[in-house]
């Protein structure tokens, strides 16, 4: 288990990495830290690993505090978006590092080394050296280094950032299934939401050194707590759009909505991912109308952007439904898929 208390992290110049962080991470869990560039991921992972001190606040690693215990005490293994790989030392060696640090015998060392290199599938590259290694296998070799150690912990830096697209997906499967197994609790920043999503069993979604949600990917995903979160998970990006409650009904951009029960008249902001609307080339008026200013296609989809008066709506349109640029269509939100927000906090459903 890994837990955080009041977590806050200054820097030099008054930059709040962390502000009052509290956390628990459960003994086993993959756990992704999710937020765009500067959130203070990285500098969470740092803390967490030792190497940076917190301004304030503990931490708690196994039900022992570690707040003030150097991070080679610490028993964890952190894995960096660049691998930190040695490029004088061959397959072996690399993932043999740590234990000869502390002072592991060669012998038990090296075997501890092949039986690892062996469940991470690069028994037939211990004699090579980074440099005569493929972008996977050396991402591969950067885990099997953490994994060798046994440690309480995996912090994972964006390990998958350096791999091309493809090589990428099948990193993750296999980063998934090794976590499975090995079942260590295991800490992994990414700014790619779908990574969160598909890997984690909960995701923190960062924001200016703040968590806006923790949750599991599927309650960040249909319940995202706060319109930043909306905003930020999902391949294509919410629709988030401001109107009013009253009357029995939802105004929003020129569309008469239905009013979900429980919410009392005022502002609101309504969110409907593009996936979740279906598009009529007739007039309807509990839909968005608009006219198509772009269609993007997705391979299996298509994603039609309209403009309706001063909003932009995007849906998810199956292929061979696409409308044509140009032409006016209406975008039909389906029943039971609107999030409702209200100062900026989730009011339906909740
Ligand atoms: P990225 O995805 O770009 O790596 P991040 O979410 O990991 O971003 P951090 O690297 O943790 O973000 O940085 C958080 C904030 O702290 C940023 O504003 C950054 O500029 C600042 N910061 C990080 N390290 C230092 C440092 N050593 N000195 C001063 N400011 C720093």
């Amino acid at each position: 288990m890994i837990a955080l208390r009041g977590l806050t992290k200054e820097f030099p110049g008054g930059v709040r990495a962390l502000d009052g962080l509290d956390l628990e991470i459960a003994d086993g869990e993959f756990f992704a830290l999710l937020g765009p560039s500067g959130c203070g991921k990285t500098t969470l992972l740092r803390t967490i690993a030792g190497l940076e001190t917190p301004t304030s606040g503990n931490i708690w690693i196994g039900g022992t505090e570690v707040t003030s215990v150097p991070p080679g005490k610490r028993d964890v293994a952190m894995v960096f978006q660049d691998y930190a790989l040695f490029p004088h030392m061959d397959v072996t060696a690399n993932i043999a590092y740590p234990l000869r640090i502390r002072k592991v015998p060669r012998a038990r060392r090296e075997a501890r080394a092949a039986e690892t290199a062996s469940r991470l599938s690069l028994s037939e590259l211990l004699t090579r050296r980074p440099a005569q290694l493929s972008g996977g296998q050396q991402q591969r070799v950067a885990l099997a280094r953490a994994v060798a150690c046994h440690p309480r912990a995996f912090l994972f830096d964006e390990p998958l950032s350096n791999l091309d697209a493809r090589l990428r997906l099948e990193a993750r499967t296999f980063l998934k299934r090794l976590q499975r197994e090995l079942a260590v609790t295991t800490v992994f920043v990414t700014h790619d939401q779908g990574e969160a999503l598909a890997l984690a069993d909960r995701i923190a979604v960062m924001s200016a050194g703040r968590f806006t949600q923790v949750g599991t990917p599927t309650e960040v995903f249909q319940r995202p707590a706060n319109t930043f979160t909306a905003a930020f998970i999902g391949s294509t990006p919410m629709n988030l759009l401001p109107g009013t409650a009253g009357n029995g009904a939802l105004r929003v951009a020129g569309a008469v909505l239905p009013l979900p029960g429980g919410i009392p008249d005022g502002p609101i902001v309504y969110g409907v991912r593009p996936e979740y609307m279906d598009l009529s080339p007739t007039p309807r008026a509990d839909a968005f109308a608009g006219k198509v200013a772009v269609v993007e296609n997705l391979g299996t989809a298509h994603l039609v952007t309209l403009e309706s008066g001063e909003h932009l709506i995007q849906t998810v349109v199956p292929e061979g439904a696409e409308p044509s640029p140009g032409t006016a269509a209406w975008a039909v939100p389906r029943p039971g898929r609107a999030l409702v927000y209200r100062d900026d906090r989730l009011v339906f459903p909740c």
